[in-house]
């Protein structure tokens, strides 16, 4: 099941400098959560190939100061914020959407059952690229986010979806067991640093 994978550091937890020493120990990919630190840090950094990705809750009043720094979204979420991107964008952004699998009510994410009527509804977005399916475990639930990550990836197969976000520090193996193509890592990355 394991497949070819991408590590992306979830940089929330660190500083450009720190951000620097990871990516000189050979990480290419990177993930902020909110727009304003993606943007100071990726301005600090522009001397490094660095791939971007947006792995937060992106809000819509944000989604035109984002869209030239980033080209990967994680947490496409909502067809207003689908529409948003659409008007903006100035190329196509390649999209995860986001699948509340858990069912937590705290937690953003289309319920699986609507995924199809959301692909059905942005079919027509020519700036929006979906290229698979992304979730977040449940903490503290090995079983609970083994179902998540299992189920994803049915879903993801049934709509002929080629990529899979899912696993963190906790349950990257999870994840991998399940066919992640994409595991967004933070904590972890503090090891490193040491
Ligand atoms: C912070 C974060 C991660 C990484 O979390 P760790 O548990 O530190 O590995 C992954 N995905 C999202 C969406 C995050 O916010």
């Amino acid at each position: 099941m394991e497949k070819e994978h991408i590590t992306i550091c979830a940089s929330k937890y660190f500083s450009a400098e720190q951000i620097r020493r990871i990516h000189e120990l050979g990480t290419r990919h990177f993930g902020e959560n909110r727009v304003q630190d993606l943007i100071g840090k990726k301005a600090l950094l522009s001397d490094l190939d660095i791939t971007w990705h947006f792995i937060g809750h992106l809000q819509t009043n944000k989604v035109k100061d984002v869209l030239e720094h980033i080209d990967y979204l994680h947490t496409l979420d909502r067809i207003k914020l689908a529409r948003t991107i659409e008007k903006y964008a100035t190329r196509p952004l390649k999209c995860f959407i986001q699948v509340n699998m858990t069912k937590e009510v705290q937690k953003s994410g289309i319920e699986p059952e609507k995924l199809e009527q959301f692909l059905s509804e942005i079919e027509n977005y020519d700036k929006i690229e979906v290229i698979g399916l992304m979730t977040i475990g449940k903490a503290e639930d090995a079983e609970a986010t083994e179902r998540a990550f299992k189920g994803l990836s049915e879903w993801a197969s049934r709509l002929d979806l080629p990529y899979l976000s899912m696993g963190m520090t906790e349950d990257y193996e999870i994840a991998l067991k399940h066919g992640a193509t994409h595991l967004r890592i933070g904590r972890k990355f503090l090891e490193m640093l040491e």
